[in-house]
This record gives structure tokens, sequence and C-alpha cells, in this order.
């Protein structure tokens, strides 16, 4: 590698919303990290549902796309 040019790669200690901490590798300068989900609580790999939620985004999505929004989408595609 070129000396100079490469931030320094370290461990950072990476603490979750949930709680949960390990550590990984990271280049961003800082010792801890913060995140809004790790492997221990993402749905994905809980299997359960959860919202993550910042601001009001589901009720917002809900109130644009939800009720009839979908229905019609799908008339249109039956009728085709
Ligand atoms: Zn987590």
């Amino acid at each position: 590698m070129k000396d100079k040019i490469h931030p320094e790669y370290k461990e950072v200690t990476v603490t979750c919303a949930c709680g949960a901490t390990f550590k990984t590798r990271s280049a961003i300068g800082k010792d801890t990290l913060q995140a809004d989900l790790c492997s221990s609580c993402h749905p994905f790999y809980t299997g359960k549902q959860k919202f993550v939620d910042t601001a009001g985004r589901v009720e917002k999505f809900n109130r644009k796309f939800g009720g009839e929004y979908f229905k019609k989408a799908d008339d249109k595609k039956a009728k085709k």
C-alpha cells in the first residue's frame, strides 16, 4: 500500500440502539459507532416484526399509500 493516502483502519466498538455491542473494524476514525440496527435486533435475523419509525414515516406512508391505493393498482393490472 502507498504511504499516507490510506485512512487508519482500526477496531471500533459498535453500540446498537437495542443495547447490543460488538466490535468491528472501520476507517471512520472514531473508537465508537452508534447503530440503529444490528444482527441481534434486525427483523431479518429475529424473524419478528419491528417498526423502525422515525418522525412518523409509517403514518405518512399509510396516509399516502394506505387504504385503496394498492387495490386500484391491482385492478389495473388485472385488466391487462
Ligand atoms: Zn440491535
